[in-house]
């Protein structure tokens, strides 16, 4: 096999990760070299808005402390309970870092299950807030003096005496190998994996529609467990997290805008202002496990606004000047019409009266926006099912972000950060910390895997 070279530090993945903890690694003084597995950087969190949860910013000035708190409940009190306080900790810190990176949140959002609008949001102007992050930290790595090789696949960590030393990979049509002092598992999560998820997920989860990057095959929880690595909160972690259109395989959630979900019996099934994976989970349960949103003219504008309709679009819409045509079209496709245009009524002077008898919403999203009725044409309905833009669940990991074999030992010159990595978010999730987790833990795994290459 051909030697490719040597770095100090071989990161696998160019996700907010991994980038993260190549500018660290760099700055630390580590010759840092970068594999991706695509033609492009960025996997998941290029595709993504990018909400960050952060507390302690110039934005939501509210403490650790009280982020914590919402934090261990938003993991419903089963988590691993350092990495969450790591993250709260490493939270401000992080957003100074961003900011000396270029990367300006201007806003914050409260989204469900969160007692304070955590999320921070950049301004999506020219490109997705993901989109912007990478480009911000590529375009530093870079600067630094990070080689970064795309097209390039890790598939198996070389060992030499129990310590990782290096990385074997496909290059093209070339198997090459590369040593390093140390080596980061960056490469995202196993969202298009059907052997993990057959393996590791609950009854029903093989029908979760992946919305995340090509490289999301976790490969690197595969070389992880090559080298005896643990793994954390799997089964938990493999949930639905947003509606998705089966044909795109595009995110939907203009339900966070004020549309309704109904399923083939035309009738609504959630409240569709919770959390997103309750609403997925529930549609999972549905008749044929699909439902349809449906909306205005004015949902759909204010949709069109927010970072999520910038970046969970280019789905199908069926689009009709009345309710009656609404009706007829979604007829066509097998959904309950009738029922449906009753349940839109009801709705319609649900919110009209100020009151839900049948899902209590109250508003748009969480506890935030006033509801709307679906009333100003043209009218809209899109076919959706369950889909995921991530799942907790991967490598064992301390707070070094080191990796833990099952003995829960570190595995000399070995660490993860981001999407690959269990625990932190354990059997929940609050919105905004899967990009946050890449970005804290991975320039914490930057810096320490920086300092092992010494080791
Ligand atoms: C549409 C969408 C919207 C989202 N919105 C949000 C949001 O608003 N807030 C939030 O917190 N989270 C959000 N998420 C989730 C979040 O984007 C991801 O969990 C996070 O970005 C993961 O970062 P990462 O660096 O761990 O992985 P990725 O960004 O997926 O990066 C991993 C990289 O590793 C590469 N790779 C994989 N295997 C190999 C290999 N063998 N060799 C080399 N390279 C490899 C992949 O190709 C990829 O480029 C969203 C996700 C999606 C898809």
């Amino acid at each position: 096999m051909q030697e490719a070279g040597h770095a100090d530090v071989v990161i696998v993945g160019s996700g907010a990760a991994g980038l993260m903890a190549a500018v660290e690694a760099a700055d630390a003084g580590a010759r840092v070299l970068v594999l991706e597995s695509e033609p492009k950087t960025g996997g998941s969190t290029r595709l993504s808005g990018a909400y960050v949860a952060l507390c302690e910013t110039a934005l939501q000035p509210a403490s650790r402390e009280e982020f914590l708190a919402d934090l261990i409940e938003s993991h419903h009190f089963d988590c691993r309970e350092p990495l969450s306080k790591l993250y709260a900790d490493e939270a401000a810190s992080t957003w100074r870092r961003l900011e000396d990176l270029g990367v300006h949140f201007i806003r914050t959002f409260q989204f469900a299950h969160m007692s304070k609008p955590w999320a921070h949001e950049l301004s999506g102007e020219h490109m997705g807030g993901g989109a912007e992050i990478v480009t911000a930290l590529e375009a530093s790595a870079r600067k630094k003096g990070v080689e970064i090789a795309t097209s390039t696949r890790a598939t198996r960590l070389i060992t030499e005496r129990g310590r990782v030393t290096g990385v074997v990979a496909q290059s093209g049509n070339r198997q090459v190998q590369y040593s390093a002092g140390s080596v980061l598992l960056a490469s995202g999560g196993f969202t298009r994996n059907a052997d993990l998820i057959r393996n590791f997920g609950r009854p029903g989860a093989d029908a979760i529609l992946p919305m995340t990057g090509e490289g999301s095959r976790g490969d690197g929880l595969i070389m992880g467990m090559g080298v005896g690595a643990g793994l954390d909160y799997m089964t938990a972690g493999i949930a639905p997290t947003a509606p998705a259109d089966p044909e795109t395989g595009n995110g939907v959630m203009v339900i966070y805008a004020g549309a309704i979900a109904v399923n083939r019996d035309g009738r609504r099934f959630c409240r569709e202002s919770d959390l997103y994976i309750d609403t997925c989970w529930a549609a999972l349960a549905q008749p044929q496990s699909d439902f349809l949103q449906i909306y205005d003219r004015r949902m759909r504008e204010n949709y069109a606004a927010t970072m999520m309709g910038k970046v969970l679009t280019g789905f199908r819409e069926i689009g009709v000047g009345t309710l009656a045509e609404l009706g007829t079209e979604i007829g066509r496709r097998g959904f309950n019409a009738e029922a449906t245009l009753a349940t839109v009524a009801k709705y319609n002077a649900a919110v009209k009266a100020g009151h839900d008898d049948e899902f209590s919403r109250t508003n748009l999203v969480g506890a935030s926006g006033d509801l709307l009725p679906i009333e100003e044409p043209p009218f809209y309905a899109v076919h959706c099912r369950a889909g995921t833009t991530h799942f907790n669940g991967g490598l064992t990991v301390d707070t070094d972000m080191a990796v833990l074999d099952v003995f829960g030992d570190p595995i000399p010159g070995l660490f993860a950060a981001g999407e690959t990595t269990g625990g932190f978010h354990g059997a929940g999730y609050m919105s905004g910390t899967f990009v946050g987790m890449a970005l804290i833990f991975g320039r914490v795994a930057g810096r320490n895997a920086a300092a092992a290459r010494r080791a």
